[in-house]
């Protein structure tokens, strides 16, 4: 996150911790990237994890790739706001760029799991966090099936994964709002309306 920008407003504004959570296939990159634009200054919190890397992506902007020691060290140095371990894998957000640009009163968007959205909501109480459902359970599998990423098998298993996801988004209660993503500027303009809300000092 450089800091050679100005910050996006001139009267100085608090800072808002946004965090999106949802299963994979649920849109959420979009939603994240289409919120970043309509918010001058908004940033994206890039984690770190020890997934290997797809050959669509781009170290330091999609994720920081690290070895299972580094994840390690950084975690026992405290420098993760929040980590979990996701489908074998290690996710965290790395603390310093999130404060940083909270100080500077941005919108910092993270898109994190439910593990990781409950450390927060401890850790930050005053964070916003929305989870993003599918219009329907077909729907995401078809969306799952429509990325062509993986194998059937691996379909199944991250569909599973999103049943289970979002049965503890629902149980949890830790989610301000539950936003179906069937109408892409509809689920922007609802996020919008919470930031707002939130941004104005009223509760979400
Ligand atoms: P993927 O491997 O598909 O990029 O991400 C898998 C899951 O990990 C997604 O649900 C995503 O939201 C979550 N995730 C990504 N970064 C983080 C992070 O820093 N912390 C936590 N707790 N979850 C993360």
């Amino acid at each position: 996150m450089p800091t050679d920008e100005p910050t996006p407003d001139a009267s100085p504004r608090p800072g808002l911790l946004l965090v999106l959570s949802g299963p994979s296939g649920v849109g959420k990159t979009t939603l994240a990237r289409r919120l970043i634009e309509r918010h001058p200054g908004a940033r994206f919190s890039v984690s770190a994890t020890t997934r290997p890397k797809t050959p669509a992506e781009r170290e330091g902007v999609d994720y920081f790739f690290l070895s299972d020691d580094e994840f390690t060290r950084r975690a026992d140095a405290g420098d993760f706001l929040e980590h979990a371990e996701y489908a074998g894998f290690r996710y965290g957000t790395p603390r310093a760029p999130v404060d940083r640009a909270l100080a500077e009163g941005r919108l910092v968007i993270l898109d994190i799991d439910v593990q990781g959205a409950r450390q927060v909501r401890s850790a930050r109480p005053d964070a916003l966090a929305v989870f993003i459902l599918p219009p329907s359970d077909e729907e995401l599998l078809r969306r799952l099936r429509d990325r062509r990423r993986e194998g059937e098998a691996a379909i199944q298993r991250r569909y599973a994964q999103a049943q289970r996801e979002i049965a503890a988004a629902r149980e949890a209660g830790l989610y301000d709002a539950l936003i179906v993503n069937n109408d892409l500027d509809r689920a922007v303009g609802e996020i919008d309306r919470l930031i707002e809300r939130r941004r104005s000092g009223a509760p979400a």
